[in-house]
């Protein structure tokens, strides 16, 4: 007979009752829950059976990072993301992410674009266990125009091809791609619904399909069986996305009363992943080339975004939870629950409300959806194990040394810090100068020498 593992918990949340109760245990079988409930009940461990003492701890369900791009390589610039490193070294690169992610308590994760198939591929590396990492419910390259995202460079170099994105010339060519994509393996696809083309004189971002293109689309994902996620930070792509009966708006910034509504009828929810704002607020430098226009731009995108996004929760819309991990002010492994913070400081959730969004609502796009869902009986046992309440202070989260265990599955996660940095040397963009050399500049340091 396998050996079963007690779990004895100082308090247990179970990510599904809302609250946490004192001396609890947790008995699973391989890798499910098979009994929960208060110590004094638990059934007798038989001999050979596993005891994990964390008596003075709290216990929770592994968090879910919905929106972690794991291909991305913690990049400074778009030229990082689309251009330098090669393919193959992006997907070794993206299986160090993905283990920095699990080790910080994010169990699972859904990357919702990479660069060819290396979220896909990455899944299946994990799941046949070729390497330990994170559930990835995984996308492939996202679908764009010109007034979405990915399309940077000027229209003569047009969108690279390893590109997180990938360009749609006409609706013949995006079905085209979807059905692709599908037979590839993905389990999400990706529109972005806008860029960063807005019109002049107020209206804000000009959505990149128009509503009958996005019908079009999410109708094809849909009869393939795969999720339909989208980017819109837009008032406009976000209605449109939402009337289309999208699964998921990622950050849905200046979503209207009518967008809500139609999130509302469609049943989808949104992921605000606002901790990519703050972190663009909070960290930027004033050396940083994007000083200080970037951060005032997010700021008054965070002002909308808690606005809009509060009217949203109020109007009963389920949110899921996600940072947008993959940037230089978002590294691995570094703030995934910085977003929970976010969800309490900014859209109004109380600490308990962002531990249930973050642990089990966040499941529910998962590929493993079915088999997750809190630490109770038949699901399986993602488990974190906590030194402090995040009850009591949801920053405890965002602190490593709190993370005391984490187990995958019922399985012990190595907790050794995966390197943060692991970047190719010909990567960075090719910006070598700061400063223009004129003669004047020249002769001056030449003088001072
Ligand atoms: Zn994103």
């Amino acid at each position: 007979m396998t050996a079963r593992t007690f779990i004895r918990c100082g308090r247990l949340f179970d990510g599904v009752s809302g609250r946490s109760e004192p001396d609890q245990t947790l008995v699973l079988y391989e890798d499910t829950i098979d009994w929960v409930g208060p110590s004094s009940a638990a059934p007798p461990a038989a001999a050979g059976d596993i005891q994990l003492d964390y008596g003075s701890r709290f216990v929770m369900p592994g968090m879910v990072d919905c929106h972690a791009h794991i291909s991305y390589g913690n990049a400074l610039s778009q030229e990082d993301i689309d251009l330098y490193a090669t393919m193959e070294f992006r997907t070794l690169r993206s299986m160090v992410a993905a283990q920095a992610i699990l080790k910080s308590g994010f169990t699972s994760i859904m990357d919702p674009a990479c660069s060819g198939l290396i979220a896909p591929a990455v899944r299946d590396a994990v799941n046949v266990g070729l390497v330990q990492g994170p559930r990835i419910t995984a996308s492939g390259r996202a679908l764009t125009t010109q007034q979405g995202l990915y399309d940077w460079y000027p229209s003569w170099v047009g969108v690279p091809e390893p590109s997180t994105g990938v360009m749609t010339g006409s609706m013949d060519e995006a079905i085209r791609i979807i059905r692709q994509q599908a037979k590839d393996g993905v389990d999400a696809i990706k529109l972005t619904m806008d860029g960063i083309h807005a019109r002049r004189g107020g209206g804000g971002l000009i959505a990149a399909y128009t509503q009958a293109e996005t019908h079009t689309m999410v109708d094809e994902i849909h009869r393939l069986g795969k999720l339909a996620v989208v980017h819109a930070r837009g008032r406009e792509g976000a209605l449109y996305a939402a009337r289309a009966g999208v699964d998921v708006i990622f950050h849905a910034s200046n979503i209207c009363d009518d967008g809500i509504q139609a999130v509302l009828d469609h049943g989808g929810c949104l992921c605000p992943s606002l901790a990519l704002l703050v972190n663009n607020i909070e960290f930027n430098e004033p050396t940083d080339p994007s000083a200080p226009w970037w951060p005032d731009i997010q700021r008054r995108e965070l002002e909308a975004a808690s606005r809009n996004l509060r009217r949203a929760r109020e109007a009963g819309v389920t949110f899921i939870s996600g940072s947008e991990a993959g940037f230089a002010v978002t590294p691995y492994g570094e703030w995934g629950a910085k977003e929970l913070e976010a969800h309490v400081k900014y859209v109004g959730f109380t600490p308990a409300e962002a531990l249930c969004c973050a642990t089990v609502t966040s499941t529910r796009l998962l590929r493993e959806r079915d088999r997750l869902g809190g630490l109770v009986p038949g699901k399986l046992a993602d488990i974190v194990v906590v030194d402090g309440d995040p009850l009591a202070d949801i920053t405890v989260l965002q602190r490593r040394e709190a993370i005391h265990a984490v187990l995958l599955g019922g399985k012990p996660v190595d907790l050794t810090p995966a390197p943060t940095h692991a970047r190719h040397f010909s990567e960075f963009s090719q910006g070598m100068w700061r400063r223009i050399y004129d003669r004047d500049h020249v002769r001056a340091h030449f003088e001072k020498a």
